[in-house]
């Protein structure tokens, strides 16, 4: 009998302990997540402040590039599309960002560089569309990347995170030999986003989705280089050759 009357108490004060106990623990681990998450998004944030980045989008006006008109590709217009959301993307983590053209213009290829150098950007970014009529199996992002240690580091980090967010892509960052990569003072590459020449790039090229992947992978390889460059006390206004 005694035990009947004590019990239901004992036990309901034992339950709400535990109960007590699992909100205080949910609690500080929400807390903790959030703490975490937050100040992660702050570091994100100004991971490229100070860094003045020159993006190109390849050709436009008269000069279309690479075009499927079956599917409605026109380079002029990716590349664009692409610089920028990748102006954008920069932007969100505090990076200065000049474009060398902002609508359907033609601008030659060395008033390109020229920008980016009188503006005293640090690093160089061309978007292009690939193509290889030849061998329509081709596929992939490339990197290329200009005469320079530097450039090089960045090519190899930026073709990283395009693979990263295409597994099916077996590309490496190679030298390109391109007037806009010899004309810049400061470390260049120029991407090939995709080959309009390949069935499953086309797919990708023409997905919103896939050109602000592009634009993200992008920017976490400059990220990734900012970090290596810092490392390696390379200054940043320092021309690259
Ligand atoms: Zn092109």
């Amino acid at each position: 009998m005694g035990v009947c009357a004590i019990f239901p108490e004992d036990l309901f004060f034992t339950v709400r302990l535990h109960y007590l106990a699992f909100v205080f623990s949910a609690l500080a681990v929400i807390t903790v997540l959030l703490y975490v998450r937050v100040t992660g998004a702050q570091i994100r944030t100004k991971a490229l402040s100070g860094w003045l980045i020159a993006v190109d989008a390849g050709h436009g006006g008269h000069d279309k590039g690479a075009w499927f008109p079956q599917q409605g590709l026109v380079e002029k217009d990716v590349n664009l599309a692409v610089a920028k959301e990748l102006g954008q993307v920069l932007h969100d983590v505090s990076a200065a960002v000049i474009l060398t053209r902002h609508g359907d213009t033609f601008v030659d290829l060395s008033e390109r560089a020229r920008m980016a150098n009188a503006a005293d950007a640090q690093l160089f970014v061309s978007i292009h569309v690939n193509r290889f009529p030849a061998d329509p199996s081709c596929c992939g992002a490339q990197v290329f990347y200009a005469d320079s240690p530097a450039s090089k580091q960045l090519g190899i980090m930026v073709q990283a995170q395009l693979i990263a967010i295409d597994p099916q892509n077996r590309r490496k960052a190679l030298p390109g030999d391109y007037k806009v990569l010899r004309d810049t003072r400061m470390p260049a590459i120029l991407v090939e986003i995709g080959f309009a020449t390949n069935a499953r790039d086309r797919t990708l090229i023409m997905n919103p989705r896939y050109r602000q992947d592009v634009a993200k992978a992008i920017r976490d390889g400059i990220i990734e280089f900012s970090q290596w460059s810092t490392a390696a006390r390379i200054p940043k206004n320092a021309a690259d050759r």
